[in-house]
């Protein structure tokens, strides 16, 4: 009998929490050979299953262990909400009883009349937020908690098997025929609930997840993280190998104007924020993009 060792947790962890040196790991703690770590990583990423019991190439003794050490929890789809446009807005009830969005917006219709496969995913990072701003449901909300990394991951994961069940269920394919491992979401916009960079330790690794071959293999540079300006995690994402997309939320263009809607700026001011955007785009030589809502009377005068 094989017993595992102590890289095996006490409390199984969800699997989409880890990274596959970490999963490879626990595997080779139990005297299994590292294809084996390939083998179950494609299951929960390419393959999407949400049990281990569908694992059917795993021998019966990983499969039996693998609940020793992991788990696999699904966000529960609590309402999901389709537009005109194709727009799908999806509430994910957590464990804990907390809600979070996600949103799937298809690409619009170009000039030619014909539109583009590219599916864009808005992820939330947090249940609520503790910035504040005026003009945010989330910041009124306040802050709740971190999302774990498996609950930022498998937001894209639960969108690609709903995608899957809403193929079935139209008769445009069986469960024989469905197209394996295709992906509906191509580029990911990390601007749902909460701000992304206070919660950055799980954010970049579900990054990490999202973006690496053996995991989603989403191109980091389909990869945009929106921040409304936290000046040391922006250049701590600077010193990221990866060559993800910066946005900032920006809505004013003086420090009275932004500080009077959005309380950051009033500890990183416009200075500051300019300097960290400075040392990013230094850092990946890419552009970075500016959001702007516009208030009637608060930051849509000619000095704006
Ligand atoms: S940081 Fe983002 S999520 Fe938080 S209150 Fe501001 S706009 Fe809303």
């Amino acid at each position: 009998m094989i017993v595992p060792d102590e890289t095996a947790t006490a409390v199984p962890r969800d699997l989409r929490s880890l990274n596959d040196a970490e999963v490879g790991e626990v595997l080779a703690g139990w005297g299994h050979k590292s294809y084996r770590t390939r083998q179950l990583l494609d299951w929960v990423y390419k393959k999407r299953v949400c049990t281990f019991d569908e694992m059917t190439d795993l021998s019966q003794e990983l499969r039996a262990q693998l609940p020793e050490a992991f788990r696999l929890q699904s966000l529960e789809c609590a309402r999901e909400q389709v537009s005109s446009d194709g727009t799908v807005k999806f509430l994910w009830q957590l464990a804990d009883g907390e809600l979070i969005e996600s949103v799937l917006i298809p690409a619009s219709v170009g000039q030619d009349g014909k539109r583009s496969d590219r599916h864009t995913l808005c992820v939330s990072t947090q249940v609520g937020c503790a910035y504040g701003c005026k003009f945010c449901a989330s910041g009124i909300m306040g802050y709740r908690r971190n999302l774990d990394v498996f609950e930022i991951v498998d937001q894209v994961l639960s969108v690609e098997r709903w995608r899957r069940d809403h193929l079935v269920e139209s008769g445009e394919y069986s469960e024989d025929t469905l197209p394996k491992g295709q992906t509906l979401v191509n580029n990911l916009v990390i601007m749902g609930m909460g701000e992304p960079l206070a919660n950055y330790d799980n954010l970049t690794k579900a990054l990490h997840i999202l973006n690496a071959p053996w995991g989603m293999n989403i191109g980091a540079r389909k990869i945009t993280v929106s921040t409304s300006g936290l000046v040391p995690q922006i250049r701590m994402l600077a010193e990221e190998p990866q060559q993800y997309h910066l946005a900032i939320s920006l809505h004013g263009a003086t420090d009275e104007v932004r500080s009077q809607i959005m309380p950051i700026n009033r500890k990183y001011p416009l200075e500051a924020l300019l300097s960290a955007c400075e040392a990013y785009q230094q850092a990946k030589g890419r552009m970075i993009w500016v959001e702007y809502i516009l208030i009637d009377e608060i930051n849509t005068g000619m000095d704006q």
